[in-house]
């Protein structure tokens, strides 16, 4: 039995996590579905507070790209440059960090991925086909992903094996108990569902019930960040539309 939260695609967002943290239920566990660096400002320091927090990790394509264990090429031009840049501000020590991490982990009754169980790194799964694909191949009733950056709800309706797809409300309470379920907390660092506020998923696996929750965060003060650190105007812009 686990009390979790889930973070997804914070990257480099410091400010966003520490507000969420702030927010969330003290002395649970922590788990990320990837994408931890990339795009934002401070990816050195978000690695260092998820070391504190005993965070349990899993990589997503930025990760893989900033460790130097895959290219830029299939990235766009800001993506990109933001992804050299964080190689060039984090230590060898953390670069091989993000390397080790696992494409697939489980935790209790959950599988964490940052894509899909099809394809861990590049799948989006915004429909309810991948959706399906995804939940076929889990060991586990509950999965988390990430990567679309969009809080999302696939739910698996048994003997007619289809699959319904909803974007949460914000307080949203999913019952874990009927069934599987494939849960995207949305985007800590870079929201893309025009709520600029820092998106995460709460669980609780002996309660059985998973809760969608949005914090607000100091939007300006990253996009200072950002701006200091040269990284494209436009990533920084976009935070404050959530998109
Ligand atoms: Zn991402």
């Amino acid at each position: 039995m686990t009390r979790a939260i889930v973070l997804s695609d914070i990257h480099a967002n410091l400010v966003a996590l520490e507000a969420v943290l702030s927010d969330a239920p003290r002395g649970v566990a922590l788990w990320v579905t990837g994408d931890t660096v990339g795009y934002g400002p401070d990816p050195a320091d978000v690695l260092a507070a998820l070391r504190d927090r005993d965070a349990f990790v899993v990589a997503g394509n930025h990760d893989l790209a900033v460790a130097g264990k895959m290219g830029v090429n299939e990235f766009n031009r800001e993506a990109a440059d933001a992804a050299l840049l964080h190689r060039s501000l984090l230590s060898a020590e953390d670069r091989d960090l993000l390397g080790a991490m696992p494409l697939i982990a489980t935790r209790d009754s959950f599988t964490l991925v940052h894509g899909s169980l099809r394809d861990p790194v590049w799948e989006y799964v915004l429909e309810r086909s991948a959706a399906r694909a995804c939940l076929q191949r889990a060991e586990t009733p509950h999965c988390c992903n990430g990567h679309t950056h969009i809080p999302a709800v696939f739910e698996w309706r048994d003997g007619r094996g289809s699959v319904v797809a909803r974007q949460p409300r914000e307080g949203e309470v999913i019952d874990l108990a009927k069934g599987r379920v494939l849960l995207n907390p949305g985007s800590v660092g870079q929201p893309r569902d025009g709520d600029p506020r820092a998106a995460w998923l709460e669980v609780d696996t002996e309660a059985r019930t998973a809760t969608f929750h949005r914090t607000r965060y100091d939007i300006p003060e990253t996009q200072r960040r950002m701006r200091r650190r040269g990284l494209p105007p436009f990533l920084s812009e976009r935070l404050a539309y959530g998109y």
